[in-house]
């Protein structure tokens, strides 16, 4: 098959694509054919740095859909020629954590395309568990926008900060595929959604999808800007996934009863809290890793059933690797790279 790989960790050059073998399936897993995949910033870091690659080749991809075309010889769930999106994480099924549902935090999960080969290829390889049936009606780019992005937002906002429909809630870098996905699920929830981004290009396209305020965090204090916008209230949730660099603005962000929820510190992991502020004002940090499943279960059903479409910035093919990284680098997109084989 044909497949962009790695033979050393670096920039963007490393990538090439060139024939790899074709996975060789077990009993229990599934060959998929991949219709779409799509381009995380975890990819990107995987790329560089991230120590958990180990062997070489290596094939990134972590968010698939395509078809199914082999089936290990104790698969009954899948059948040959089913539409799928895969779950990306595949959890061992067997810690106190697994057992009780929570496989997001299961210390021996491995994701798809991180620690195993992923789908920047035209074939990859999966356990039939991580296999969801998609409709005719949901195309493969559409379906592999949403595990890792829709997911953590899914699992951030819904799960961990439990919103409801009279939440205020500020979205932090509404442009990336998360913080899109943050946006859409705060509107669907009925929340009223305060974006933030760096260009005014992103937050015109953040009011297209449904934003009722936009904040340029180039330009302003965006927790400055939040106060103004709610005659000093603040907000009831805080989206934060940037880390350091907003976190202070963040947390200032908050109104009394606030929620800051976080799945992530790409600029950095440290950041500083008032205690007394912290309780007087009864304010409630919450982690958020990725999400279950079940959970991508029901965002998948949203999207078959058109109530959730997902924002795709390009559809690219997959020789064209290098340049989706290079616009995921330069932050140019607004939602979901997907890479077509
Ligand atoms: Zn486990």
């Amino acid at each position: 098959m044909k497949a962009i790989v790695f033979y050393e960790q670096g920039e963007i050059d490393k990538l090439v694509y060139q024939d790899h073998p074709d996975p060789e399936i077990n009993f229990a897993e599934i060959l998929v054919k991949v219709g779409a995949c799509a381009v995380n910033r975890l990819d990107l870091n995987a790329r560089a740095y991230r120590p958990e690659i180990q062997v070489f080749p290596h094939i990134l991809g972590s968010d698939i859909a395509g078809e199914v075309v082999g089936i290990g010889s104790e698969v009954d769930t899948v059948a040959i020629g089913d539409r799928v999106v895969l779950s990306p994480n595949i959890p061992c099924k067997q810690c106190r954590d697994c057992l009780n549902g929570d496989e997001n935090l299961c210390d021996h999960q491995q994701l798809l395309g991180f620690q195993t080969h992923g789908g920047y290829a035209e074939l990859v390889k999966a356990p039939a568990q991580n296999a969801i049936g998609i409709s005719e009606q949901l195309s493969y780019p559409n379906a592999a926008a949403l595990p890792i992005a829709y997911l953590t937002a899914w699992h951030m906002l819904v799960t961990r900060a439990a919103i409801k429909s009279d939440d205020d809630i500020l979205i932090l870098a509404a442009g990336s595929g998360v913080g899109s996905a943050g946006l859409q699920i705060a509107k669907l929830h009925g929340a009223k959604v305060f974006a933030a981004s760096s260009t005014d290009e992103k937050l015109d396209y953040a009011k297209k999808i449904g934003a009722d305020f936009v904040i340029n965090y180039r330009e302003t204090d965006f927790a400055e800007a939040v106060l103004e916008l709610t005659d000093g209230r603040g907000v009831d949730v805080v989206f934060e996934h940037v880390g350091a660099a907003t976190w202070d603005q963040s947390i200032a962000s908050l109104a009394k009863n606030g929620r800051l929820v976080t799945c992530g510190a790409t600029t950095g992991n440290i950041g500083e809290i008032n205690i007394r502020k912290m309780y007087q004002k009864q304010i409630t940090l919450l982690g958020s890793a990725l999400g279950t499943i079940t959970e991508l279960r029901t965002i998948v059903s949203l999207a078959d059933q058109g109530k959730m479409s997902p924002i795709i910035d390009s559809i690219l093919p997959l020789v064209n690797a290098q340049e989706s990284h290079q616009i995921m680098e330069k932050r140019e997109n607004f939602g979901k790279i997907c890479l077509i084989p």
